[in-house]
């Protein structure tokens, strides 16, 4: 496998970061060598919020078009999880085009997955190849080169920069001097997907219809729900406090923990670690922000390798967009000096994605609030008109690359 060459870029992880990477590389007219771990190409997890800030790029990308079953919703409507009633409206759907000029959507994230390796597969300057694990790095006075273990067999290969999207568990991060490990950040995700054809899908589609994103708001736990596969099915996915003490919990015991955590909400909300299901489980990790994500000599950090954060704004795969068509409109900008690039690509993403973390710790703040906080948070949001609520997040969803990089 001999790859070097000048305009050649390794990247370690296909999810949607090192997808999309290879993809806004590839525009750029590099060559592009993407490794992926797993055996199969394939994305875990149900469904996936894409905000304009991220449709946009993928539009750019051609990801769209392929995107087959994604659909637009045509509000995000915030409800009390014990009285239901409505606290707020954003409106999406043609709203949301006309004001961010990209849809809003939701998709399953295999469909997502598809349409990123789809793009890449038919790409002449991407090569993808899986069952390959990025092991090891050594930078050499013309770029680096990456050891590649292949079911036991090393082989390499050599580029001017890998770029590891290998995720929050990056075995790659630490090859970073400085980088911050991943830590639990006391959360756990569960997800669950129910049929709205079934008894459990009819009564939750009453409160939950399957045209929009609704985000049932309670001190314990917030839960969301949004259609999937043209409404057929509604994607559920419910954050608390919490952490699993890794390899402790049976099901039995998960499924006890979901059921307290819903007890405040009114029915059938507080049934539906009953009813619906099976439910998945897990502990949301995250990285600190202070550490670099970059190597001069040509090492960069992208997506949840760099950054993965709480879910509470449903931004992660959307920075790691973001993240990716930067890098890639930088290294064009600056092909000859990577160090800039490089150093710019922080300067740039850095206060962005501090900035949509500290979105997501006010969300948290103020969905799971009690007594006078939520209180406060209800009237606000009352006195506020659907324009002016969508008007609050210009800043994330109206995000375009500035200048020389659009
Ligand atoms: C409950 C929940 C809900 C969420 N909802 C949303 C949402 O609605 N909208 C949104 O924008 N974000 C959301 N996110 C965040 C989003 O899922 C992540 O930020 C995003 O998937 C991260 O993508 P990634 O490509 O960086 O990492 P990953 O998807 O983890 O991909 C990393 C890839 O690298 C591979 N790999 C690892 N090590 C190596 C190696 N050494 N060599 C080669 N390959 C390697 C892995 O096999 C994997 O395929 C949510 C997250 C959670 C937990």
């Amino acid at each position: 496998m001999d790859s070097r060459q000048p305009r050649t870029i390794l990247i370690a992880g296909a999810g949607i970061a090192g997808l999309t990477a290879a993809l806004a590389f590839a525009a750029r007219g590099f060559h592009v060598e993407l490794f992926e771990r797993a055996r199969k190409f394939e994305e875990v997890g149900a469904g996936i919020q894409l905000s304009p800030n991220a449709t946009r790029i993928l539009g750019k990308l051609g990801v769209l078009d392929a995107l087959v079953g994604a659909t637009a919703p045509q509000a995000v409507v915030l409800r009390d999880g014990a009285s239901l009633r409505e606290l707020a409206r954003v409106p999406l759907g043609k709203a949301a085009e006309a004001r961010w000029k990209a849809p809003y959507l939701v998709a399953q994230r295999a469909d997502l997955q598809r349409a990123l390796i789809d793009r890449a597969a038919d790409h002449p300057h991407i090569r993808l190849t899986s069952g390959s694990t990025v092991a090891e790095i050594a930078f050499e006075s013309q770029g680096v080169k990456a050891t590649v273990d292949r079911d036991g067999h090393m082989e390499e290969a050599a580029g001017m920069l890998l770029v590891a999207a290998d995720g929050v568990w990056s075995s790659l991060r630490c090859l970073v001097k400085g980088s911050r490990d991943s830590r639990p950040s006391g959360k756990m995700a569960w997800r669950s997907l129910v049929e709205t054809a079934s008894p459990a899908g009819q009564d939750l589609a009453a409160l939950a219809p399957s045209d929009r994103v609704t985000a049932f708001l309670n001190p314990a736990l917030h839960l969301v729900a949004y259609p999937l596969r043209g409404g057929a099915t509604l994607n559920l996915v419910a954050l608390m406090e919490g952490d699993m003490g890794a390899g402790s919990w049976t099901s039995e015991a998960d499924a006890r923990l979901l059921s307290r955590a819903l007890s405040g909400f009114a029915p059938p909300l507080s049934t539906l670690a009953e009813i619906a299901g099976p439910w998945t489980a897990w502990p949301i990790h995250a990285v600190d922000l202070d550490g670099p994500w970059t190597d001069p000599r040509g090492l960069v950090l992208i997506g949840d390798a760099a950054h993965a954060m709480t879910p509470f704004a449903a931004q992660g795969a959307a920075m790691a967009i973001e993240d990716a068509y930067v890098l890639a409109a930088l290294l064009a900008e600056h092909p000859h000096d990577l160090p800039s690039a490089l150093a710019r690509y922080e300067a740039v993403r850095r206060p962005r994605v501090r900035r949509v973390v500290r979105r997501g710790a006010f969300n948290h703040f103020t969905w799971h609030a009690s007594g006078p906080i939520a209180l406060a948070r209800n009237l606000v949001l009352a006195a506020r008109p659907p324009e002016k609520l969508a008007a609050d997040f210009d800043w994330l969803y109206g995000w375009r690359p500035e200048g020389a990089l659009k």
